[in-house]
């Protein structure tokens, strides 16, 4: 991983000591890790990667990391650790989301343009305030934001918030603008009187795209984010927007920073020039077929289908009501390219791209993955050491073994089994931190 924010004492102890002595002041607390390990104790721990969760075992956690898991009567206790009795929940590690937009909210609360254009600066972070707290609230303890939407490098800012723990919320992995072709998004110039801003930063040509990286990356982006196509020209049809050689510009200046790329891509040829390019993760593949499915998984790359964004679309947008009509086109088409995508063996990512539904509802995506075609085994392990490993997080979330942060989710039940389970959430830790318990 490039970086991990994490929000530990002994970090900022770590940097005091290294200050030099001038600038830090006498009364400064100086911070050191006391605080008392604790022994949850869940009906059963699913680790992140095992066939199904192993009951009667319990999981020690010192600081921010886990210092032991297993079964109760192996797991050496520490000398006056607390117990926490979590009777009835599976504990599972915290979900990573793949695609959210923390400053965005529902498209039928107001639409994208309107949110873009009208909301001012500060009721938009306030409301970033609060969707990160219901992320995490719902166990959501890690997200990648793709893109701010109009509020710039926002999302660094509220990543240092968190981190500094003067708001909470999950680990963000953060972007700041997303990088579109010139002319290619929105909103629409000839749709105002005024030259409007854009909701992502233009550019075009190997140079520029280089210049705007560079300067993503030393805003503080984790991740870049970039449209590879979109819908735009004289008919408004999705289609490619930047060239390969745009595109290997790109990835080439983002990954000489040690950030990878995640590509915005509904087109085939916009997903092969994508993959081709080097990015990450491909973003919705709606019209992917089995041919770029097949490239990516020669090389690797993730795939966020953002199933739940797509209902949602369809609900505000074709007026489909779910259950009473059949699926639109636009739903039967990402069904299809998503069982095109597993049956090519694609690393599937958890990424609803919530923000275009509500911050909290998370799960709404992996409940549509299963109902799609994967098991909810499959989904849960996408959700965890699966986005950990296709985020470069692997060392220190997605599962729960000694050494990893202690991000924990208790839920009741056996979402193995029944990926519903993941709305009944009982307790929450985030990095150690006591977030929700019973
Ligand atoms: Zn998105």
């Amino acid at each position: 991983m490039s970086r991990m924010h994490s929000p530990s004492f002994g970090v900022f102890a770590t940097l005091l000591a290294t200050l030099p002595v001038g600038h830090v002041a006498a009364q400064q607390p100086v911070a050191t890790d006391t605080s008392r390990p604790v022994v949850l104790v869940p009906a059963a721990v699913w680790d992140g990667v095992a066939e199904s969760p192993a009951r009667g075992w319990v999981v020690v956690v010192r600081g921010s990391r886990i210092a032991a898991a297993g079964p109760a009567g192996r797991v050496e206790v520490p000398a006056g650790a607390e117990r926490v009795e979590l009777a009835g929940t599976t504990l599972i590690p915290g979900l990573i989301e793949g695609h959210s937009h923390l400053f965005l909210h529902p498209y039928d609360e107001t639409l994208w343009d309107d949110q873009v254009l009208k909301e001012p600066a500060g009721v938009r972070m306030a409301r970033a305030v609060a969707h990160a707290a219901a992320t995490l609230r719902a166990g959501v303890t890690t997200v990648r934001d793709l893109g701010t939407e109009g509020m710039a490098d926002y999302d660094v800012q509220l990543r240092r918030a968190v981190d500094e723990g003067i708001v909470p919320g999950p680990r963000i992995l953060a972007t700041t603008r997303a990088i579109v072709a010139t002319g290619s998004y929105a909103p629409r110039r000839p749709n105002y009187a005024f030259d409007p801003p854009q909701g992502a930063e233009e550019a075009s040509g190997a140079e520029q795209i280089r210049g705007v990286v560079r300067d993503q990356i030393g805003r503080g982006a984790d991740w870049i984010k970039v449209y590879a196509d979109y819908g735009w020209g004289p008919d408004g049809k999705a289609k490619p927007t930047f060239s390969q050689e745009e595109l290997n510009a790109l990835v080439a200046t983002a990954r000489g920073a040690g950030a990878p790329v995640a590509a915005h891509a509904t087109t085939a040829e916009g997903m092969r020039r994508a993959v081709l390019a080097g990015v990450a993760t491909i973003e919705h593949g709606d019209a992917g077929t089995p041919e770029v499915f097949r490239l990516m998984r020669q090389r690797g790359v993730g795939y966020c289908p953002t199933l739940a964004a797509g209902e949602a679309y369809a609900t505000y947008f074709e007026g489909w009501v779910k259950g009473k009509a059949p699926p639109p086109a636009s739903v039967v088409e990402k069904q299809r390219s998503f069982r095109a995508a597993l049956e090519a063996g694609v690393p599937i990512c958890f990424g609803g791209d919530v923000g275009v539904f509500r911050h909290g509802d998370n799960v709404r995506e992996l409940e549509l993955m299963v109902e799609y075609g994967m098991t909810p085994l499959a989904a849960l392990r996408a959700a965890t050491s699966g986005n950990a490993r296709l985020f470069h997080l692997e060392k220190d979330v997605g599962r729960i073994a000694p050494g990893m942060l202690a991000d924990l989710v208790g839920v009741e039940g056996d979402p193995t089994r029944d990926i519903t389970v993941l709305r009944r959430v009982r307790a929450v830790l985030s990095s150690g931190r006591r977030v929700l318990m019973p």
